[in-house]
């Protein structure tokens, strides 16, 4: 394993933002795991799956697909029609159509299913053989990678974080309300919260950031500053 700096927190405390920066400055390699879970959700969804699907349903759906990041992409590739070799020609970038928020919806909760963890877990993990690594989730520092090299818990206020949400998606000409992103804030934290697998939590031995009245350069310097030998 090389080295991991893990980050958790809930929806709109700025994870995605500062992970890609920090990665940036580091040249370590960014691996934003909430595309993963948004890729799968994608791809039940448009299996005909949902909620009530039981967990072999999930499972054996998910047996028919590979993820995989790609540079900046996310991708999919499908099972050839027979099972067995995975045909690579059948694989589709997911980038931009992961970002809706009707697929953070359905992220949100088939991330609370036992197969879909599974499934992502070895994904993640096998991203910090080969590079140093700025994971950003819910569970990186708890179950993912417990062994990380530092971890920090980034939070903000809910209605600061409520406000990112809505400018975010207004910004790509969604049309949502101030209420609606609040309201889908709460739901995600609800879930996240009390899922019995991996459910979001603080580290004992992570360092936690409050973001509400912080940009992110401010919080990019104080990581740094952590991340120096006796800090
Ligand atoms: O971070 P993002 O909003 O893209 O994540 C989408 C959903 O995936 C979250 O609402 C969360 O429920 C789930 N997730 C998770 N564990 C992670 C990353 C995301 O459960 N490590």
């Amino acid at each position: 394993m090389k080295r991991v700096i893990a980050i958790d927190g809930p929806s709109g405390a700025g994870k995605s933002t500062i992970a890609k920066m920090l990665a940036q400055r580091l040249n370590f390699r960014f691996l934003d795991t909430g595309a993963l879970y948004r890729a799968v959700a994608l791809y039940l969804k448009s299996s005909g799956l949902n909620e009530d699907s039981p967990d072999k349903e999930i499972l054996s759906h998910l047996k028919m697909i590979k993820i995989f990041f790609e540079n900046e992409d996310i991708c999919i590739a499908y099972d050839s029609c027979n099972g067995g070799i995975l045909d690579y020609s059948l694989c589709i970038s997911v980038t931009e159509e992961i970002r809706s928020p009707e697929i953070g919806h359905y992220a949100s909760i088939f991330s609370a299913r036992q197969p879909v963890r599974d499934f992502l877990f070895s994904i993640q993990r096998e991203v910090a053989f080969y590079d140093d690594v700025v994971a950003e989730g819910r569970d990186m520092t708890t179950v993912v990678f417990p062994d990380a090299w530092k971890k920090f818990y980034l939070d903000a206020s809910e209605t600061e974080r409520a406000k990112r949400r809505y400018l975010q998606l207004k910004a790509k000409n969604l049309n949502i309300t101030f209420q609606e992103a609040l309201d889908d804030i709460r739901k995600r934290d609800e879930r996240d919260l009390n899922r019995p697998i991996a459910p979001l939590r603080i580290a004992e031995d992570a360092i936690y950031i409050d973001t509400t009245n912080k940009g992110p350069e401010e919080v990019i310097e104080f990581i740094i500053d952590a991340l120096k030998p006796g800090s």
